[in-house]
């Protein structure tokens, strides 16, 4: 178990997973919440079972794999349903983060959370990733093919900039080109490899 973890965290397209990866270059271990989400539910799992009673047939598609689409949908009408969700799938989601960081075998983990989620008692060091919101704008359009109205829509019901920054032990600026963003992760990396040791 790697007893270091550093959280990242930061708006849509500000470029979590990029410095993640980054990080993973580096050989660091990093759980991340979005794919701990989703292997929670696969077929057979504890919360996928319970899921299906609850929803019924129509919440499994035709390969038996969970529709992400129909429960998002679900939820988002009513609110009872989405804290019995939020209820159910919250243990098994921390379960599987805990458990990817105890068997990183890097001197510190890293922990990339949802783009909402401020700093955890999990975490000893919290790095949020900040880009210039029109930036931040063009690069999501350009990633995901959105409507630059949707994309300010989902924008506005994050967390506001100001309060991310306030979360953050580190700030990565992610205005620039790769090979900037790449070097700032390096950086910081040295910085964790000596905390790390002293933990
Ligand atoms: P989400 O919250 O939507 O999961 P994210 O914060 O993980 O997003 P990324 O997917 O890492 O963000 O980055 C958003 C897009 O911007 C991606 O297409 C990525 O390749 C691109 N990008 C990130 N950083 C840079 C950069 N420094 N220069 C150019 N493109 C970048």
């Amino acid at each position: 178990m790697t007893n270091y973890v550093v959280g990242i965290t930061g708006g849509i397209g500000s470029g979590k997973s990029t410095v993640a990866e980054l990080f993973e270059e580096l050989g660091i271990t990093v759980a991340d919440a979005d794919q701990a989400s989703r292997d929670i539910v696969k077929p057979g799992e504890t919360a996928y079972l319970a899921i299906v009673e609850k929803f019924g047939s129509s919440v499994i598609l035709g390969d038996g794999t969970l529709n992400r689409a129909y429960l998002r949908e679900k939820i988002f009408s009513r609110k009872s349903d989405r804290l019995w969700l939020e209820n159910l799938t919250h243990m098994p989601i921390m379960q599987n983060l805990t458990n990817t960081l105890r068997h990183a075998e890097s001197a510190y983990g890293i922990l990339m959370l949802s783009t909402g989620i401020g700093k955890s008692p999990l975490m000893h060091r919290m790095i949020v990733v900040d880009v210039d919101p029109e930036l931040q704008v063009s690069r999501v359009k350009q990633r995901d093919h959105n409507d630059e109205s949707l994309i300010r829509k989902i924008m506005a019901s994050q967390p506001k900039r100001e309060e991310r920054l306030s979360w953050a032990d580190d700030i990565i600026e992610n205005n620039g080109d790769l090979t900037s963003l790449r070097q700032k992760v390096y950086d910081f990396h040295e910085t964790y490899l000596k905390l790390a040791s002293h933990a």
